[in-house]
């Protein structure tokens, strides 16, 4: 009887349903694979039959209890246990942990799309042929739908202070510790010393408040995230992060905007500075001062992030560089570096304040 309970509880939280997929590399057929698990409206689909359409090869260790990849950079690893695909000494986050399902050790379309993608070095073509939303968790959809009703505004302000204040998110914090470099330094860690000193510059030189969404090393959820941001008096909102890349020569600083200004930025005419977004003209402003500072500058792309959150309050996703380039790593380290990338965002920020000043003066 016992032994039967004990089964019932092994397959309860399965609640799997079954589900068929499309994998193609870019260019090539589909193949279409029958042997896929939802999970709270995620497919999960055999590591395997994955890695053979994309043209690799791996193997179960029962001693590592982990499953390796042949790949150009070497050896990869997944586990079960781990939410990182592991290539030498690095770690990268992934969305949702592998797990074994059916006897088989399994990963999501978020690992297919991006992992893998990355792996090959070429685009891939996901479909899931049965996509079950009846079975998404209601946690799941609630937070979503939170996040997508906090809209976050521009506020106006036609006299008083260039900015009135600015909230920062330094990204992650306790157990989600982002991305991990080889020396053990935590994405984590970065982004929250870059966002206390550049608090403190905007701070002394402008004197206006910062609000940072966390000041130590603690998660937060959704909301708490987003908290500083929807304050009435801030007019900038910065979220810190940093990348890692399999290729070890990735390096330079990367700035997201909100799609759907980007989307605007696009309707604008070539030229019309005056009709971008103000995210953009920040980004921009950002992107300027930071490569006047001889900080290398990838471009400002639009990123579909529900980090971002919605609205128009100008914000910018600042990545601010790559941990798995070992030399940006060194520097991203160094306090003098950190200073320097803090120098340079506080004076595209003055910048900004500036011509939005000029503008509606202007209209004025
Ligand atoms: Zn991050």
């Amino acid at each position: 009887m016992r032994f039967l309970i004990i089964m019932c509880c092994l397959f309860l939280p399965l609640h799997s349903a079954f589900a068929a997929v499309d994998i193609a590399l870019r260019g090539k057929d589909p193949v279409r694979l029958e042997d896929v698990y939802q999970q709270d409206g995620i497919p999960y689909v055999a590591i395997e039959d994955a890695l053979d359409v994309v043209g690799l090869t791996g193997h179960w260790n029962s001693i590592q209890h982990s499953f390796r990849i042949k790949t150009k950079y070497g050896w990869a690893e997944i586990s079960p246990a781990s939410g990182f695909l592991k290539i030498a000494d690095d770690y990268y986050p992934l969305k949702e942990k592998p797990r074994f399902i059916d006897g088989r050790l399994r990963v999501t379309d978020s690992f297919i799309l991006n992992q893998l993608a990355q792996l090959t070095g070429r685009s891939i073509y996901f479909r899931n042929l049965a996509p079950d939303t009846d079975n998404v968790p209601e946690k799941q959809s609630n937070g979503l739908e939170k996040l997508f009703a906090f809209l976050l505004n521009k506020k106006v302000s036609e006299s008083g202070p260039l900015i009135r204040a600015v909230a920062i998110d330094p990204g992650h914090g306790g157990l989600d510790t982002g991305v991990i470099a080889s020396t053990g330094y935590k994405e984590k860690q970065l982004n929250l010393e870059v966002a206390e000193k550049l608090a403190k510059q905007l701070k002394m030189k402008l004197g206006i408040p910062v609000y940072l969404s966390r000041d130590g090393d603690y998660e937060l959820t959704i909301e708490q995230r987003l908290q500083p941001a929807a304050k009435d008096d801030v007019d900038i909102w910065l979220l810190l992060h940093a990348q890692a890349a399999f290729s070890s020569e990735h390096h330079g600083v990367t700035l997201f905007i909100r799609p759907e200004e980007n989307r605007q930025n696009v309707v604008a005419k070539e030229g019309a500075e005056e009709n971008l977004s103000d995210s953009m003209l920040l980004a921009k402003e950002l992107a300027l001062a930071l490569r006047e500072s001889a900080i290398e500058v990838r471009g400002i792309y639009p990123s579909s992030r529900l980090s971002l959150g919605r609205g128009n309050l100008p914000t910018v996703q600042i990545e601010l560089g790559f941990l798995s380039n070992p030399e940006e790593l060194q520097q991203l380290q160094n306090r003098d570096y950190q200073q320097q990338i803090v120098q340079a965002l506080y004076a595209g920020i003055r910048q900004y304040a500036k011509q939005s000043k000029e503008k509606i003066d202007g209209v004025n």
